[in-house]
């Protein structure tokens, strides 16, 4: 055996490995592999949540941001981008439709609207958890106090995702102005694991400036944090940003990392993400069968759709579209895979 696929099967035992080995795998990994670690992966993941896939409606609640990310197209430097910002009554809308289509996480993400304050945030949330009691409420709206962290709990908000991007300062300030850091970013997911969030952190493949090392970091930050959900998904250039003329990154290395995600921690909640399905026809198929779980639906109005425009071509149709449930449906089935309409929380031992 080799020594790369001997790594991963300690991974698979023992859940954890060191830095350097790590880079030794991202190193030295082949083709056969990958694949070696996918079944692993997709084994793994059938013995905690069956076949089951969760489904989740993102409802992308405002493209205004006070934050400048060199690799973002919503980065408030973006002159051109079409800002919008939903209304309660819209958001409530879209959780009425996803609720009747089927949903039942709502997923809130947006830029860092200062709009969004605690009281507006807080009684949507409210609003949300009063009609649809039986849902779970995801938010992603980027750093906030561990005050306005803690109203959003007892507002009734289940989970959040903030991606930690690098775990290396030096990378984390190649991608970001210099008035945002690595520290704060890591404080923040402390104080959102501390409160009880089920709490998801992440990163992009092959953003500008990554390496191997970068990588290995990334994944023994995962293997400490411990987070409940992870979202990696390729970087993809925006033509409006310093990072235009950047390449994307890779597809086959982003199903990869999800194998070995779900290799080092069996139950977390393993996106395919939309950057997956951009970047490739069967993206989203691809990181299902290398081990994640869960697909994020867009469930926003169509007329903003095309408004949150994160990166160049961003996919919003299709099986994209959390309306076409169905053909999200038919595709699983056809991967032996289903979708399962619960709130589809972490699993705990
Ligand atoms: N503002 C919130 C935050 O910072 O967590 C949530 C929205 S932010 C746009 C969501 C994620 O989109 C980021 O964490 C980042 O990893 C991803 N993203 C942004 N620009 C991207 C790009 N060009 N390619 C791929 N992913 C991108």
């Amino acid at each position: 055996m080799s020594r790369v696929l001997e790594l991963i099967n300690k991974l698979k035992d023992e859940h954890s490995l060191s830095t350097d080995e790590y880079r030794f795998i991202l190193d030295n990994y082949t083709d056969e592999d990958a694949r070696s670690a996918a079944e692993m992966a997709l084994k793994v993941k059938q013995g905690i949540y069956g076949n089951e896939v969760f489904l989740r409606g993102l409802i992308e609640v405002s493209s205004i941001c006070k934050n400048d990310c060199l690799y973002c197209g919503l980065r408030r430097s973006n002159t051109n981008c079409q800002r919008y910002r939903l209304t309660k009554d819209e958001i409530l809308e879209c959780c009425k439709e996803g609720y009747n289509i089927g949903y039942r996480t709502f997923v809130l993400q947006g830029g860092e609207d200062a709009y969004f304050n605690d009281e507006i945030l807080c009684d949507i949330i409210k609003s949300i958890k009063e009609s649809y009691p039986d849902c779970a409420v995801t938010i992603s709206l980027g750093e906030r106090s561990r005050k306005s962290y803690e109203a959003i709990k007892k507002a009734g908000a289940d989970r959040y995702l903030l991606r930690h991007e690098t775990a290396t300062s030096e990378h984390y300030s190649q991608l970001h102005p210099e008035v945002m850091t690595l520290e704060n970013r890591m404080q923040c997911l402390k104080e959102l694991k501390e409160l009880q969030f089920q709490t998801g952190c992440g990163f992009m493949v092959g953003s500008p400036f990554q390496t191997n090392e970068h990588i290995a970091r990334d994944l023994k930050f995962i293997e400490e944090f411990s987070p409940e959900m992870c979202g990696i998904g390729p970087f993809i250039p925006h033509h409006a940003t310093p990072f235009a003329e950047y390449s994307a990154g890779s597809v086959e290395l982003t199903c990869f990392l999800l194998s070995l995600v779900r290799l080092m921690h069996p139950r977390v909640l393993l996106p395919a993400t939309t950057a997956l399905g951009t970047m490739h026809p069967n993206g989203r198929q691809m990181g299902l069968l290398a081990g994640a779980n869960v697909i994020m639906p867009n469930l926003s109005p169509q007329s903003v759709r095309k408004k949150y425009e994160l990166y160049d071509g961003k996919a919003h149709t299709g099986q994209e579209a959390a309306e076409n449930k169905k053909e999200i449906e038919n595709t699983l089935e056809s991967l032996g895979m289903y979708a399962n309409a619960s709130r589809g929380d972490f699993k705990r031992i």
